[in-house]
């Protein structure tokens, strides 16, 4: 068995695609090589790095194809196919001799490798050289980055466990670059028809088809869910122009693996390996890194210029961006809702000080940019200047620490007075809608989080 790993072929100016490349590489094998295709990966890797084009996909084709001719094949599709008048395009392929479900033989430090290009940043010649020490083929043009998307996408089947799928259809070239056509309302009636199984196909908040992309390249629409079948049945309900070729890839999309969960007094990074979102360092918190946290909210919710809506919280026991101070003395942690996350930026601006959250999302500048939030306890009281029990008017104050007092009637209190505020949020995980999702991150109709769930759809 053969594990190619490709990434790195699309440009934002001219378009193109790496899944498109790597169907094209499978129809290649299947028809040049005689082989059979096992599954084709497509792993997200760390949204928050700098070099991405667009989702930071990169992809692995497990086949039984010999080494060798798979690794001319794809070299050949790579060479043709990438944009490399861009000189941002680093196509890289790797190629791996190795069966993918024969237990370990994928080797943990690439599986490591694979874990860590989600959640982290890696170096071109970390890549190189676990590739010179397992012996992979390999090519690349350009700087040769692709190659760490390339391993990236051969560790992945070792390093996750959570799989998701996406039924991806294709334009004919001669339509790429012009406007898709595909009918508004057929793709809200197959949204439904599959619906909670197949998710973030549409958006019914922003009336959006967002399984239609509206980049330049060769994608006419991608169904995603949890089951092979029903992403194909979904896909195929959809009236739209001719479709030239479809792919089924297994995916790590709507899966939360990037996150990284944040143990208050642990100070060793001990999230790098292993399948879940892992437990990680504690102290300091890293720009270009996603994290989950509970945390405290510390202001008053603001909106600014642009509708973005910040709010500050208290991490327990967590320092952000500064080396030096101690886990006693966490600074606030700036949380963002974009405007581009709609009504999401409802909820946050429904928040309290006092309230307690779960939040994720990738930490960005400083600011925790939330891709979705945990109401784990709501502040349903607040303080308020108190009435006079006899004429019902507010008190005024008696003067600097000496409570206050109702001038008409003579009556007192000793300070101020907390009272029962009716909230409108409720308990549980709340998330950006699907017009606003990142690829990796998981849906809340998907189940398995730790509480009750208010799902965007
Ligand atoms: P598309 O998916 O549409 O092809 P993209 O958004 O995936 O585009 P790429 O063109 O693949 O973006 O560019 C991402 C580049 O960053 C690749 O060269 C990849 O090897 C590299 N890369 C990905 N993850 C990491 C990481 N964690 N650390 C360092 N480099 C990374």
């Amino acid at each position: 068995m053969t594990i190619v790993g490709l990434d790195d072929t699309d440009s934002r100016k001219h378009g193109m695609c790496t899944t498109y490349v790597a169907a094209r590489v499978a129809k290649r094998l299947r028809r040049e090589g005689d082989a059979a295709i096992a599954r084709t990966l497509l792993v997200r890797l760390n949204p928050a790095v700098e070099y991405k084009t667009r989702g930071n996909a990169a992809l692995a084709i497990h086949t039984d194809c010999n080494p060798a001719h798979a690794f001319e094949i794809s070299r050949e599709v790579l060479e043709s196919l990438a944009e490399t008048r861009d000189e941002r395009t680093n196509p890289g392929v790797v190629v791996a001799d190795i069966d993918p479900d024969a237990g370990d033989a994928l080797p943990a430090s690439v599986a490591q490798f694979s874990t860590r290009a989600i959640r982290d940043h890696l170096s071109r010649a970390a890549a190189e050289s676990l590739i010179d020490n397992y012996g992979y083929r390999s090519w690349y043009a350009g700087n040769g980055r692709g190659r760490i998307g390339a391993l990236a996408a051969i560790g992945a089947w070792r390093a996750l466990s959570d799989w998701t799928y996406e039924q991806i259809s294709y334009r004919e070239p001669e339509r790429w670059g012009t406007p898709r056509e595909v009918d508004h309302d057929s793709v809200f009636a197959a949204a439904e028809s599959g619906y909670p199984g197949v998710w973030d196909t549409v958006d019914r908040g922003e009336n959006e088809t967002v399984c239609v992309p509206h980049t330049p390249g060769p994608i006419l629409h991608g169904i995603r869910g949890d089951d092979p079948e029903a992403v194909r049945c979904v896909a195929a309900q959809i009236d739209s122009e001719p479709v030239y070729s479809s792919h089924l890839f297994v995916t790590n999309q709507g899966t939360d693996v990037h996150l990284r969960d944040v143990a208050v007094g642990a100070d060793s990074d001990s999230g790098t390996t292993g399948s879940g979102a892992g437990t990680t360092s504690a102290t300091t918190l890293q720009d270009g890194r996603a994290y989950r946290l509970d945390a405290r909210v510390v202001s008053e919710p603001e909106t600014r210029r642009g509708g973005h809506v910040f709010v500050d919280v208290a991490p327990e026991g967590v320092a952000v961006g500064d080396p030096d101070s101690t886990a006693s003395s966490p600074s606030p942690l700036s949380c963002a809702a974009f405007e581009p996350t709609k009504r999401f930026r409802d909820h946050v601006r429904a928040l309290r000080p006092g309230d307690h959250l779960t939040v994720c999302g990738e930490l960005a500048g400083g600011t925790l940019k939330l891709e979705k939030v945990a109401i784990r306890d709501l502040d349903t009281t607040e303080l308020v200047t108190p009435t006079c029990p006899d004429c019902e008017r507010t008190m005024e104050s008696a003067g600097r620490d000496q409570g206050y007092r109702c001038r008409d009637c003579g009556t007192d209190a000793p300070g101020k007075e907390r009272t029962e505020i009716e909230r409108v949020l409720e308990l549980g995980w709340y998330e950006v809608p699907p017009c606003a999702r990142r690829h990796i991150a998981k849906p809340l109709v998907r189940g398995g989080f730790d509480g009750p769930v208010h799902p965007e759809r």
